[in-house]
């Protein structure tokens, strides 16, 4: 028998009739396969429980208690509405229950303390998933398909790097193999929050926002799944953005290493980690909708020869900005990008690309916009004495840019695939201030003003995406 792990995104537990729509696809896939569960809060829930923490540190005292009141609403609509035996209704009921009381009573701690360490934010983040999964495996129960909750916190353990923990794999390995596999070998559905993980000591931590696809590519590894199954509210990975783009449409067949890049570079379809446990392993990934699953879904496979094209999507990322450190004294002058990115990463900031500009006398690369002050502070001060010297003029940043990334295995191996991009560009007048290559072979990234990002996406989903890249192999 082949085994599942499906994971249900937000939307997909979002309400009492999307958990019966759950509840129908996992008794489906009961029949002929072993089958593992894991879920997100349901939707909203994650935000509602972060804004009133942070309400709360914040000196309000209301707001908490007014959040409270609408997390009972929702799961309570729920329960009501989907579970009919009495036993299990109050039995759930009371466990959510037991969940809001403990957000209110930490919400009071951190808003008597007018503070919200990371630790207590993921403390209270994590109840979204505590509260959902219940309901899920209740109803599996009621629909005769034996199912039991299983929280993660005693499955993935992690670092203390709260609010996007790391995960130790040895261990999770060894405690997912020890809890898990003895339920699914007793025909069991078990039902695993997402997102969270804890530390050694068993104090909760999360995996970072979206990370319960994450947690569902560990899980689905570690229990030696056939597939894994991400169930959302979209028809599949999609060539663009559609808000952005009508005509964007699903992907068939991607790789691992086109899906890491895309998620890397913005498009909201796998939490960015996510394939990396299911590479080395080779377990192939569908992503399909909770709300239409007759359609095909995208299926996400390691061997690139399956993928047909070459460019498959086109996606933007908002909220960076564009750092240069320019001079003339630079060239020559060892280690200057090393202490520029030694500064950077103090300062605990990502840098999205490092881009070629025109003139060899400086060094540009994209941080998120957040960041991007502090990050030229550091740089000013790392580089003191060369500014002094003046063999380093300026550093600055400029935060009217947006990066437009083109995602297709063989981009840059393929004859003519990165000028029709740029000619796409050209041709509707978006000027490219960066361009950075990346290092693998996925991705050809630009940096352009943020008014020119729309035109953009567009023009490179006509005139490349659509037509696979154009380019012969
Ligand atoms: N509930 C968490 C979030 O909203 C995790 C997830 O949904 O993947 O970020
Ligand atoms: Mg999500």
């Amino acid at each position: 028998m082949a085994t599942l792990t499906m994971k249900f995104g937000g939307t997909s537990v979002g309400n009492a009739e999307a958990i019966a729509r759950v509840a129908d696809i996992v008794q489906e896939a009961a029949r002929e396969h072993r089958v593992l569960v894991v879920c997100s809060a349901m939707s909203g829930v994650t935000n509602l429980l972060i804004e009133a923490a942070q309400r709360a540190a914040a000196g309000d005292s209301a707001r908490y208690q007014v959040i409270a009141q609408e997390l009972r609403q929702k799961h309570e609509a729920a329960i009501r509405a989907l579970l009919t035996s009495d036993v299990e209704r109050i039995a759930i009921h009371d466990e959510v229950e037991a969940l809001i009381d403990e957000f209110e009573t930490l919400c009071y701690g951190i808003y008597v303390l007018r503070e919200a360490s990371p630790k207590a934010m993921d403390k209270v983040a994590s109840l979204g998933e505590r509260m959902s999964v219940p309901i899920v495996s209740a109803l599996l129960r009621q629909r005769g398909i034996p199912s039991c909750t299983v929280s993660a916190s005693r499955l993935i353990v992690t670092d203390d790097q709260f609010q996007n923990a790391g995960v130790l794999f040895e261990e999770s390995e060894a405690n997912v193999r020890r809890e898990l596999l003895p339920l699914l070998d007793q025909g069991l559905v078990p039902v695993v929050t997402g997102f969270i993980g804890a530390t050694r000591d068993g104090v909760v931590t999360t995996l970072g926002r979206g990370g319960s696809d994450y947690s569902a590519a560990l899980l689905g590894a570690y229990v030696d799944s056939d597939e894994v199954w991400i169930w959302t509210d979209v028809d599949g990975v999609m060539t663009a953005d559609p808000r952005l783009v009508p005509d964007a449409r699903v992907i068939p067949v991607l790789s691992y290493g086109e899906v890491g890049e895309m998620a890397y570079f913005g498009a909201k379809v796998l939490h960015s980690k996510t394939v990396q446990p299911l590479v080395e392993r080779n377990i192939p990934v569908r992503v399909k909708n909770t709300f239409n699953p007759q359609a095909e879904g995208t299926l996400i496979v390691r061997d690139e020869r399956e993928t047909p094209g070459t460019v498959k999507a086109v996606t933007a990322i908002r909220d960076v900005s564009l750092v240069t450190v320019a001079g003339r004294g630079m060239i020559g002058v060892p280690g200057i990008a090393a202490r520029t990115f030694s500064a950077v990463a103090k300062r605990q900031a990502n840098v999205l690309m490092i881009a070629q500009s025109s003139s060899e006398q400086s060094i540009c690369f994209v941080v998120p916009e957040a960041k991007s002050r502090e990050v030229v502070a550091a740089i000013q001060s790392e580089l003191e004495a060369e500014f002094g010297r003046q063999d380093i003029d300026r550093a600055w940043a400029d935060d009217d840019v947006e990066i437009i990334t083109v995602v297709g295995v063989g981009m840059l191996r393929k004859h003519g695939v990165a000028a029709r991009v740029f000619g796409a560009l050209g041709e509707a007048g978006v000027n490219i201030l960066a361009i950075a290559h990346g290092a693998s072979d996925y991705c050809v990234s630009m940096v352009v003003r943020s008014q020119d990002t729309e035109k953009g996406v567009r023009a490179i989903h006509r005139l490349v995406v659509l037509n696979g890249g154009g380019a012969k192999a």
